[in-house]
């Protein structure tokens, strides 16, 4: 792999400190030094994944592709085998500026890209990444708790001018008709009512309205529904199976392409059944929580409350149970406070039930997938970074015509009557 002075550089990269390519460009979300746990971990927010298995190699015997020590957003391409999971964001319901929500990319060799959750926090990582966003047309939703959907709006709104064709949403339909993903589609778009007016003759803003795909799982019903096909196009599977996460309506996803493949669970109780559907995969995404009592002290909330939301959630011990059951390439805790003081008690409690990789994840993770190794690396982002170039539009194909400017409900006449000139 090349950086951008035509370099070579060895694997080794990934594990002897700085290179040339490490400090372009400077990212300041990794202030601090790289010291350890008392167990050998680093710390977060230093610039290394959170693993002791950086690289797991499935095939001992290949000629295995180098990487930088860093990802740096449109410094490389991916092999027509080959995909990259990217933690766009790793954290819970409170956004921290270390971690945001939750939100995964997932892009393949063939070009495709699909976005699982849209938390809050979220989309100013996928700006970061370079990624022209209009090319992030399919969103699939595990649940509808806010942390999952926060950053919807940035979403649909960050596509903008440059965007021709609109936000498709898969997720469940709820046990009621306004628990399901439709209804929440449906209610984003008219929230948006006096956005979407005010734009009328000024951006493309008709074509962005959100197209909804329900996943019907009969979750209660007597004909119970294990895993379902919701994705089949270019040559992509995409799977939903229930899970179990307080109300019908929550899902997880297992993509199949080329060989390869991933799942991710967004929040749950461990069951059987959610171990089942992603077993085998390359790389299996599932939730961590940390202990009530650490998470009732950082939350001033008393122990009640947080034994409450923890019941809903995977402890450390279970993750590793669900990883010795599915039995992934590797296995990936996310939906994680990452602190100094969590990171030990975690991989404790995992490797209390499973011996296999695993690693935490935290914002602009990212995983490459071959069917030779799995590589976990930090990205390094511009954090100012500007809109990539959209893709060139397809030959023949003409930019669709404006809407005539808005005029009723327009800013108050005398308002306007005020306006400066520059003259005065
Ligand atoms: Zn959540
Ligand atoms: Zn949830």
């Amino acid at each position: 792999m090349k950086n951008k002075m035509g370099i070579i550089l060895p694997l080794l990269a990934l594990f002897v400190g700085s290179t040339g390519l490490a400090e372009t460009p400077e990212d300041y979300r990794f202030p601090r030094e790289c010291t350890m746990t008392p167990d050998g971990n680093p710390v977060p927010l230093c610039g290394k994944p959170l693993t002791k298995t950086p690289v797991v190699v499935r095939n001992e015997g290949a000629s295995l592709k180098t990487y930088p020590e860093y990802f740096v957003p449109e410094q490389e391409e991916l092999a027509p085998n080959e995909m990259r999971l990217t933690a766009v964001g790793s954290g819970n319901p409170p956004v921290r500026r270390g971690q945001a929500s939750t939100s995964w990319l997932v892009e393949l060799g063939n070009g495709d890209k699909f976005l699982i959750d849209a938390g809050g926090g979220t989309v100013p990582a996928l700006w970061s990444l370079r990624i022209p966003l209009a090319q992030l047309d399919k969103l699939f939703l595990t649940h509808l708790h806010l942390d999952h959907v926060g950053g919807i709006f940035n979403l649909w709104d960050s596509m903008g001018w440059a965007r021709n064709t609109p936000l498709h949403i898969w997720g469940a339909s709820g046990s009621t008709p306004e628990l399901g993903v439709a209804a929440f589609a449906e209610h984003v778009a008219k929230a948006a009512a006096w956005h979407t007016r005010s734009k009328r003759g000024i951006i493309l803003e008709r074509r962005r309205a959100a197209h909804c795909a329900r996943v019907r799982l009969s979750g209660s019903s007597p004909r119970r529904t294990r895993i379902a096909l919701v994705y089949d196009e270019n040559d992509v599977k995409i799977y939903a199976f229930p899970v179990d996460h307080i109300l019908e309506g929550a899902v997880g996803y297992r993509l199949e392409w080329n060989g390869l493949s991933m799942a991710y669970t967004g929040d749950s109780i461990p069951t059987r059944q959610e171990a089942e559907q992603a077993a085998g995969v390359d790389v299996f995404i599932h939730e961590l929580f940390i202990d009530a009592p650490t998470f009732a002290k950082q939350n001033n909330m008393p122990l009640q409350f947080a034994e409450n939301v923890v019941h809903e959630h995977t402890p450390a011990d279970m993750l590793g149970r669900i990883f010795a059951i599915a039995k992934p390439a590797l296995g990936v805790g996310t939906h994680f406070f990452t602190n100094d003081y969590t990171i030990d008690p975690a991989f404790e409690g995992i490797a209390s039930e499973y011996s296999g990789p695993v690693v935490i994840a935290q914002d602009l993770m990212v995983i490459n997938v071959t069917p030779e190794q799995i590589v976990t690396r930090m990205a390094k982002t511009d954090l100012l970074s500007w809109a990539a170039p959209p893709p060139p539009p397809p030959p023949g194909a003409k930019r669709p015509q404006l809407d005539p400017p808005v005029t009723e409900g327009r800013t108050p006449q005398w308002v306007m009557d005020t306006r400066l000139t520059g003259e005065e």
